[in-house]
């Protein structure tokens, strides 16, 4: 081991930045956060900091480095100056006083050195690399970063606050790590990263009170959006979620490289089919929802695109908000955006569209029920899901009632993914253009003189072999 690990209490403990450019100011923001008293020596101070010492939040001392400032008063000294030589004279300075000394990416000037870290205040990570590779260490955080919910630090924050009680109620260390093991496993953290620091509070309380955690373990559903298909565009709460589930339930709107992500372990329900037919009614889904979160599962609902877009997102938690069964829904990019953003078609545009529209071109008994007439508003794009089969209808329809037969349309097809397909064309042409393309669903239609667009912000060249 390299270095000695440690986490500094620097509350009203004097400090001294020698240095008062932007590195200094980096550093020094850490110890202010830190509590720490700072004095910043330096002939001059870069804004921010001068705004700082103006606000009595640091004392600035004017002039250059001698060594005679350096004293045992100080119980952290940062050396942050671009010249090398200061840094190493403040170095020597420390050692002879005995003074913690850093001297800012020069690990051989330094007495410590500092992480990158990740502040989840009371939770912190701190990582290094021993200062051979800052960039390698900002790198590792920034992917721990996104794997550790911002809700942590009141997690964290929370249990702490519960510990004297937990002792008081279960003095036997065994049963306190089993009580608030079983007490994390269950939904309780998740609603604390939703916000409900309160409710979980009492509830732990509760339990904590009859020394039993078996009430916290319950079940819950997460419906989830997983967005278009690409995995870049997961969110991370879907992520995170994804990788926790113990059963999932998805269709064929989550694509296989999204499916990867979910745990190895997790048992995997697939409920739906190509089309539009559904392998498991609804109705199932829904009832298979409750009873799966009833035996005590976190079940996460993977679906395509937003779960509240033409989605059945809101029939499936009706049931689980009748049936009393604790769930949150997760958003995701819906699949007009992804294809908007990823066809180069941006759906408004001032000199385009000052509106959009999202239909589902869905038939009930046998026929599309649109409100043609509120379609045909030359200013406003329109984005049809679930249309492609009915393409020809809409576009005659949409002609009948008005809409010009040059207005452009865009199919995207497997919009975001490796394999999407856009294809463009007319309301007059729409008909041949599907009839010579082999599309693979899900597609989108896009409606409206946005499309023109495309040929000029279309920044995702198509992959060899498939026709643009
Ligand atoms: N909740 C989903 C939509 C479900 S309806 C969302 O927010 O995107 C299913 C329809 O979504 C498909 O028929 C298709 O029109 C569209 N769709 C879903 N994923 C798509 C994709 N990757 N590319 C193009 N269209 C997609």
């Amino acid at each position: 081991m390299d270095y000695f690990p440690l986490f500094l209490d620097l509350a009203q403990q004097d400090c001294l930045v020698v240095g008062g450019g932007e590195i200094a100011t980096r550093k020094i923001r850490l110890l202010l956060a830190a509590g720490a008293r700072v004095t910043v020596l330096a002939p001059a101070l870069h804004d921010e900091l001068a705004g700082l010492a103006e606000a009595g939040r640091l004392r600035h001392q004017s002039g250059e480095f001698a060594s005679g400032i350096v004293t045992r008063a100080w119980r952290l000294v940062i050396a942050a100056t671009d010249d090398a030589d200061v840094n190493a004279a403040v170095f020597a300075a420390c050692e002879s006083a005995g003074v913690l000394v850093n001297a800012v990416d020069d690990p051989a000037h330094s007495r410590f050195i500092t992480p990158a870290i990740i502040d989840r205040s009371p939770l912190q990570i701190a990582l290094s690399t021993g200062g051979g590779t800052p960039v390698l260490a900002r790198q590792l955080r920034a992917q721990l970063e996104a794997l550790i919910p911002h809700g942590y630090g009141e997690l964290a924050g929370l249990l702490s606050d519960l510990r004297a009680l937990s002792k008081e109620k279960l003095p036997e260390p065994a049963a306190r790590r089993h009580f608030w093991e079983q007490a994390l496993a269950g939904p309780l953290p998740d609603r604390v990263f939703a916000g409900d620091v309160q409710g979980v509070r009492a509830e732990l309380v509760a339990a904590l009170n009859a020394s039993d955690a078996g009430a916290l373990t319950r079940g819950a559903v997460y419906l989830v959006g997983s967005g278009p298909g690409n995995p870049d565009l997961l969110t991370f709460r879907a992520l995170r979620l994804m990788q926790q589930a113990d059963v999932v339930l998805y269709d064929n709107l989550v694509s296989p490289a999204i499916m990867e992500l979910v745990r190895r372990d997790a048992e995997r329900i697939y409920v739906g089919k190509k089309a539009s037919n559904h392998a498991l009614p609804q109705e199932d889904i829904n009832q298979l929802l409750v009873q799966l979160a009833q035996e005590g599962k976190k079940v996460l609902r993977l679906k395509g695109g937003d779960p509240f877009i033409f989605g059945r997102g809101g029939e499936e938690i009706a049931e689980l908000a009748a049936a009393g069964i604790e769930f949150e829904v997760v958003p995701g990019i819906t699949s007009a955006a992804g294809a908007s953003c990823y066809a180069g078609i941006p759906l408004t545009h001032r000199d385009y569209a000052q509106s959009v529209t999202f239909v589902t071109g869905h038939r009930r008994a046998g026929e599309i029920e649109l409100d043609w007439p509120r379609l045909v508003n030359p200013a406003e794009t329109v984005v049809v899901y679930m249309g492609v089969a009915q393409a020809p209808r809409i576009s005659a329809q949409l002609i009948a009632h008005g809409r010009a037969p040059d207005t452009p349309v865009a199919i995207v097809a497997n919009a975001t993914r490796n394999d999407q397909q856009v294809v463009i064309g007319s309301l007059a042409t729409l008909a041949d253009d599907l009839a010579g393309a082999s599309i693979k669903p899900p597609a989108l239609i896009i409606i409206g003189d946005v499309v023109k667009l495309h040929a000029q912000l279309n920044w995702r060249k198509p992959k060899q072999g498939i026709a643009p």
